[in-house]
């Protein structure tokens, strides 16, 4: 079955490869890639079968997405979030209901979006102010949120929220399924879609604001994690797990795909009368992006495996904040030597590295930031919370507060 997705991705790569300079000129959305991907069962390959999904594996996905982000990585991302991240929560958390609505959409080729940041709440994200407000069998929501990945193309929002119960009380964290479908003008009352960003990068994805103004939505559509509302935010977010690993392997695509043109080129160039390929500064340069392509892939997909070993159905969070980290960074330095091998060229729109220069830019900072996911290996290396408020260490107890107290 993996190697069926797997061959179906390579037999797409060329026409979408064909396309990619496309979306990003004119910061289009890909559809007709995602009609593609329908087609061939890829958009929801994670699903169970019983649900109209092949019952994929994150592995699985992960090899998918190395081939899709060689050569547009606008379409592997639209890939990673149809299989892991706000699918994967409403698949491992879900009611049947919400399972059963969900499903047929992303089959379909809805990209799901996860909308967790704020304007004053990024990194810091436990310190959202959406709110979720219950009222009788209805949740009334207020707040904003921002650099939400597909806003304004995707039909299912999973959106977090402070839940508050009848009382005033806050009951912790919570994630609302909501269904609104832009394109077709069918949005619920108090969901407003109300700008896009004008990024470096991956042009043709947008990045929206959304605003939530007493926006209803019934109980049944709250997601709440098995622990409870009160771990919930920590619960959904083990779901991003998998996210990171998507996202790290599309930077790692990327970052593959830029060597194998800087490789050819170097073969093919030849100053001083000689390949450049003879030159020892660019042999040493290849010699440590494969190095590093090739860890990186070992890392990811040592996080995809990773999953159940936590007791939870996604990777191990340390897993996978390693291997985005170390993939994202790889990819930005390696997809910039590329450019250099290929000289004025490479800065020039008729080659993709200036393209994939801009858009592996994002991976260090979206979903996650390389100085977030250090906070988060930090915190596991050592078995200790590391707490990022000014009062945080202050206010623990002696001896320090160690994750196996939880
Ligand atoms: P800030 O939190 O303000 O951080 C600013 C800088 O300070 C960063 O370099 C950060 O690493 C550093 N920093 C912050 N805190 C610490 C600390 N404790 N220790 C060390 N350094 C620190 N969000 C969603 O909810 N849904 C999406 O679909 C989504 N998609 C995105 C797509 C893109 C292209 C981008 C760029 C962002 C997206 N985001 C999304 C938002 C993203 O998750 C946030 O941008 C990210 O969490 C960082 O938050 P911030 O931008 O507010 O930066």
């Amino acid at each position: 079955m993996t190697h069926a997705l797997v061959a179906s991705a390579r037999d797409l790569a060329p026409e979408f490869e064909r396309r990619a300079a496309h979306w990003d000129q004119t910061r289009s959305y890909c559809w007709r890639n995602v009609q593609d991907l329908s087609e061939a069962g890829i958009m929801g390959m994670t699903l169970p079968e019983n649900l109209g999904g092949q019952g994929a594996s994150f592995l699985d996905v992960v090899e998918v997405v190395e081939e899709i982000a060689k050569v547009c990585t606008l379409t592997a991302r639209v890939v990673v979030e149809a299989n892991m991240g706000g699918i994967s929560a409403v698949m491992a958390y879900g009611s049947e209901d919400q399972k059963a609505f969900c499903a047929p959409h992303v089959l379909a080729g809805d990209k799901p979006a996860i909308c967790i940041t704020e304007p004053q709440a990024g990194s810091a994200a436990t310190e959202m102010q959406t709110t979720a407000r219950k009222c009788g069998d209805t949740y009334v929501l207020n707040g904003c949120k921002h650099w939400i990945t597909g806003g304004g193309v995707s039909k299912l929002h999973l959106i977090f929220a402070r839940v508050i119960d009848e009382a005033g009380e806050e009951q912790g964290s919570g994630g609302f399924c909501v269904f609104a479908d832009p394109m077709a003008g069918d949005m619920p009352a108090g969901f407003e879609i109300v700008g896009r960003e004008r990024t470096l990068g991956l042009c043709g994805m947008p990045e929206a604001e959304l605003r939530f103004d007493t926006l209803e939505v019934h109980e049944r559509w709250l997601l709440a994690p098995p622990s409870g509302l009160k771990r919930g935010f920590k619960d959904l977010m083990t779901a991003y797990n998998s996210q990171r690993v998507g996202a790290g392997t599309i930077a790692m695509g990327v970052a593959a795909a830029a060597l194998d043109r800087a490789k050819s080129y170097l073969l093919e160039r030849r100053p001083f009368g000689r390949p450049l390929a003879e030159f020892q500064g660019l042999q040493w340069m290849v010699a440590d992006m494969e190095t590093q392509i090739c860890a990186a892939r070992l890392l990811l997909r040592d996080a995809a495996l990773s999953c159940g070993e936590n007791g939870d159905p996604f990777p191990d969070m340390a897993k996978a904040a390693r291997a985005k980290l170390f993939a994202s960074e790889m990819a930005i330095k390696v997809v910039n030597d590329a450019l250099q091998m290929f000289g004025a060229r490479g800065y020039s729109d008729k080659e993709p590295l200036e393209r994939m220069y801009r858009d592996v830019r994002m991976f260090t900072i979206g979903g996650g930031t390389a100085q977030v996911l250090r906070n988060q290996i930090a915190s596991s290396a050592l078995g200790m919370k590391c707490p990022q408020t000014r009062t945080g260490y202050v206010d623990q107890d002696w001896p320090i507060q160690t994750l196996a107290a939880e």
